[in-house]
């Protein structure tokens, strides 16, 4: 396979930003993953797994090691059936948690799991389902069965054009999740969510190179340890695993998602007329949403240059709560934090209120660094780069500049609130 060196990473990322990669290698197929992994495991190279590059700020300096882009493609449609075959040692894969004997169904689990983790709503499903190992014609196989439906997806797939396919399907599960950059690969890794889903109540298991072992795994969805914008991936495990593919479980006729507040606001006409609402007209409906919010990519659009939201939503404790309605003498909007036992007694607070309520509005600047014109929450990169790569000061943003200005944020919040902003983006090569 194809090792190139110095390769430019800001035309691989959302934010246009960044040095290059030392050594730079796309895999389109699973062996090629283990090929360039080993390649860089020989040379004791670092290894950072790149998607689509829309969670991420690399730095000005670049990454010094191997940078792996996973571009594997395909999405097949299974038939869902009753009963879950195990996850269990099939040719070099190997189940990656214990593995149960037949009949056991962890997502009988994994419902409770994914209801108690999604506090913004998001359907889950507690049935079992017996993977097939069928391809290509599966899709035209399973397309007249009411029910469940799993989707096969291999991880470089674009995620939009994942949903797409479902709502064309008209498979209810990630409609809300429409319009959302990256690739699939890129989705059990923070946990995508928005507008009242989240991939947790959707994904059925997930498969990965175990960069340690140097082994095939498959992870059920109980395993990954999904909870808000969090996964055994981006927390415990970081940096240990490549995904590969992806299996949605996605209901076939199923009604969309429809809990989020601004959502429901945004269809309150149309529900008033007392019909049902298409999967196709609420994802349309997010996408524009999300573009009001400047959180869509849409060519030439200066608020698109950013990595989505920067600032993770605080989960705070009554103490904080009351302190900072005390401060900004107002109470904040808050929501459920979610009923893992360590939150019972909290909430979540919109980042963006405490940004606002700290003297940033929308449109602040700093350089060629700002925050977005229309989501205070997003830090966007206002230079024009041309998808030229690298960081040029008549151009564009440095990745310094970013973060001077996220920094200024912070300080800002917890001198007035007493409260540390988490960034949500994956810092690269810093
Ligand atoms: C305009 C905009 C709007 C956004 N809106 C939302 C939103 O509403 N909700 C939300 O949750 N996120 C949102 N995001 C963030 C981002 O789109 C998601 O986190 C997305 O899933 C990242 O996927 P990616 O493929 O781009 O990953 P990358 O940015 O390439 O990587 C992010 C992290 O995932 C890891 N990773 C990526 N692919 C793999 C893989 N195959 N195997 C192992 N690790 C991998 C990387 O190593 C890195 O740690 C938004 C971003 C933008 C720019």
């Amino acid at each position: 396979m194809l090792i190139e060196e110095n390769k430019p990473l800001a035309p691989f990322t959302t934010f246009q930003i960044g040095g290059p990669a030392r050594w730079f290698a796309q895999a389109t197929s699973e062996e090629e993953i283990a090929e360039a992994t080993a390649w860089a495991a020989e040379r004791s190279v670092p290894l950072f797994v790149l998607g689509g590059g829309s969670n991420l700020l690399v730095s000005d300096a670049g990454f010094n090691g191997l940078v792996l882009r996973v571009a594997l493609r395909g999405i097949t449609a299974l038939p869902a059936a009753k009963q879950l075959e195990p996850l269990k040692a099939a040719g070099e894969v190997k189940a990656a948690g214990e593995v149960k004997g037949a009949g056991f169904s962890p997502y009988a689990n994994q419902a409770e799991a994914t209801r108690a983790l999604a506090p913004e709503g998001g359907s889950s499903e507690a049935s079992t389902v017996r993977p097939s190992s069928s391809t290509g014609s599966g899709a035209a196989a399973a397309s007249d069965q009411p029910g469940q439906r799993i989707y096969r997806v291999a991880a470089g797939e674009d995620w939009e054009h994942f949903v797409q396919r479902a709502v064309d399907d008209a498979c209810a599960g990630v409609e809300c999740l429409a319009g959302i950059p990256g690739t699939v690969g890129g989705t059990p890794v923070q946990n995508v969510g928005a507008y009242g889903q989240e991939v947790a109540s959707a994904i059925e298991r997930v498969r990965a190179f175990d960069l340690r072992e140097r082994a095939f795994v498959e992870f059920s969805a109980a395993e990954c340890g999904f909870s808000y914008r969090r996964s055994r991936f981006n927390s415990a495990d970081r940096g240990c695993y490549a995904v590969t593919r992806v299996d949605y479980r996605l209901t076939r006729g199923g009604a969309p998602t429809i809990r989020y507040a601004d959502l429901q606001r945004a269809l309150a006409a149309r529900q008033a007329e007392g019909r049902e609402l298409s999967l196709a007209e609420v994802a349309e409906v997010v996408r524009g949403l999300r573009q009001s919010k400047g959180m869509l990519l849409v060519e030439g659009d200066p608020d698109c240059r950013s990595a989505g939201s920067f600032f993770k939503n605080p989960v705070v404790g009554e103490e904080q709560l009351q302190r900072i309605a005390a401060v900004s003498q107002k109470a904040p909007p808050r929501f459920p934090a979610g009923p893992q036992p360590e939150n019972l007694d909290r909430v979540k607070i919109p980042a963006a209120w405490l940004i606002e309520k700290a003297g940033f509005t929308k449109g602040y600047r700093l350089g060629a660094a700002a925050v977005s014109s229309r989501h205070t929450l997003a830090l966007v990169n206002l230079g024009d780069c041309g998808g030229s790569g690298g960081h040029d000061e008549r151009r564009g943003a440095s990745a310094a500049e970013i973060l001077a200005l996220a920094g200024k944020i912070i300080a800002a919040v917890e001198a007035r609130f007493g409260l540390h902003l988490e960034m949500e983006p994956v810092m690269v090569g810093f």
